[in-house]
């Protein structure tokens, strides 16, 4: 199911990010591994040297279905998408999940930017095995490793945020739990694709819970703690998006139109973070779309870059007034 083109952003009203929402989750044994050997292969460097700055702008990409045939401004050809890819990869971005992203574990090398990849809709281009249990070529997951395996720096992971009966072709216990063994994040984007600005607060409940129930029931012990919502539409109660009777998100994401602000910094909104849809530069709406985003991240001075600790937050001493307090203890101003 597709999203209405609409600059979404709009949607992410003051009185919406006000809902509180948790950031204080403890990380695992594996995500504490990533990140002592994030650390440990990319050797943390004087932040000056790189030009780090923690706290700029990280984007967000968002993608449907990839096919060779777009019938929509939210379809994307597999082309477009392994160049997207690539070019993210020479820019030196590197993905981390949108789990990892929202709470603050950011383990990249030095000199690097993190991007975040997102997949909504849980369709078959995205996720499909063959036979042999490996990715089918031409599908998101194909790509991703084929991108990583020729730019060794690019970690192949990326948060699928899946409806009920996610991936029918492989089946959603197979496909589940292969994103799971394999890095990635699945994260819930209500069972049936509801709208839940046009529910009732208990309908609007019962959508993300029942979705998040499919998910931990297709591949149990499933750990979820990130929702997008359909067609970008906040409830009308926002709170009910990030906390409800059977679910607990640390982050929510939207549907547009721009760069998130850094984890780390004050006016990060986890309860609505944008996403920019990935998009050409020619096509319809543009603007708001990946290719002139990532134009302007590389062209401006408020691009988040890694000073490859995973433990501190590197910035420039001039933007000391955009840490949130919460990080100051690990702050490296420079
Ligand atoms: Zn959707």
């Amino acid at each position: 199911m597709r999203h209405p083109l609409v600059p979404l952003c709009a949607l992410a009203g003051a009185a919406l990010l006000a809902s509180g929402c948790s950031s204080g989750s403890s990380p695992t044994a594996e995500e504490q591994q990533a990140a002592a050997s994030a650390a440990a292969g990319n050797a943390a460097k004087d932040p000056a040297e790189v030009g780090a700055d923690e706290l700029g702008q990280v984007p967000v990409l968002m993608y449907h279905q990839l096919t060779e045939k777009p019938a929509s401004v939210y379809d994307r050809t597999p082309a477009d998408f392994r160049a997207e890819l690539e070019r993210l990869a020479r820019e030196k971005y590197v993905p981390v999940t949108a789990r990892d992203f929202q709470t603050g574990r950011i383990g990249i090398p030095a000199g690097t930017h993190p991007v975040v990849l997102t997949f909504d809709d849980s369709t078959n281009s995205q996720v499909r095995l063959g036979d042999d249990g490996n990715p089918a070529p031409d599908t998101a997951i194909a790509i991703l490793a084929e991108t990583a395996k020729k730019y060794p720096e690019f970690k192949p992971v990326a948060t699928f945020f899946v409806n009920a009966d996610a991936f029918s072709a492989t089946g959603s216990a197979k496909a589940l739990t292969w994103l799971k063994e394999h890095g990635h994040e699945v994260g819930n984007h209500t069972d049936r694709h509801q709208n839940l600005r046009s529910l009732d607060q208990a309908g609007a409940t019962k959508a993300i819970a029942d979705g998040q129930q499919a998910i931990v029931k297709a591949a149990p012990g499933t750990r979820v703690t990130s929702l997008a919502l359909p067609f970008g539409a906040m409830p009308q109660e926002s709170g009910v998006a990030a906390r409800g009777t059977g679910y607990r998100y640390d982050g929510v994401y939207l549907v547009g139109a721009n760069p998130s602000v850094s984890p780390y910094a004050k006016d990060f909104t986890p309860a609505a973070i944008p996403r920019i849809r990935s998009a050409g530069p020619k096509d319809a709406d543009a603007e708001f779309g990946s290719s002139r985003w990532l134009d302007k991240l590389a062209a401006g001075k408020n691009w988040y870059i890694s000073d490859g600790d995973p433990k501190t937050v590197a910035f420039p001493r001039a933007s000391q007034d955009k840490l949130a307090p919460a990080f100051a203890k690990r702050a490296l101003p420079y």
